[in-house]
């Protein structure tokens, strides 16, 4: 496991992956190995370690540009099985240090 899936496997197009919807700074795609039945990746474009970091500048339009791609993905979601949850992990439940936000439904698949 890399420590940041994201720019090394996901941005770098090593790791290919099925794209649900993209702006400039955001990418949404299918979870490569899913958790749950409907379960897609939101991504900033550009390195951001976490939502809590203070590290990077803050940039508050690409926060808001994420989240106006989580509400479109979500909406749709609730549309076609009833139902979304939206997760960003911190501090030692966040795997790869790289922000990303887990929109799922349905039932654990692993
Ligand atoms: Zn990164």
């Amino acid at each position: 496991m890399t420590q940041d899936f994201y720019c090394e496997e996901v941005l770098s197009g090593r790791t290919e992956v099925e794209i649900v919807m993209e702006t400039d700074n955001v990418l949404a795609y299918h979870h490569t190995q899913p958790s749950y039945e409907h379960h897609i990746m939101v991504i900033p474009k550009v390195h951001i370690s976490s939502f809590i970091s203070e590290e990077e500048t803050n940039d508050d339009e690409l926060i808001l540009g994420i989240l106006r791609v989580i509400k479109k993905i979500s909406a749709d979601m609730v549309e076609r099985t009833g139902a979304s949850k939206i997760v960003t992990n911190l501090g030692s439940y966040q795997d790869s240090k790289h922000l990303h936000w887990h929109v799922i439904s349905g039932e654990r698949v692993t």
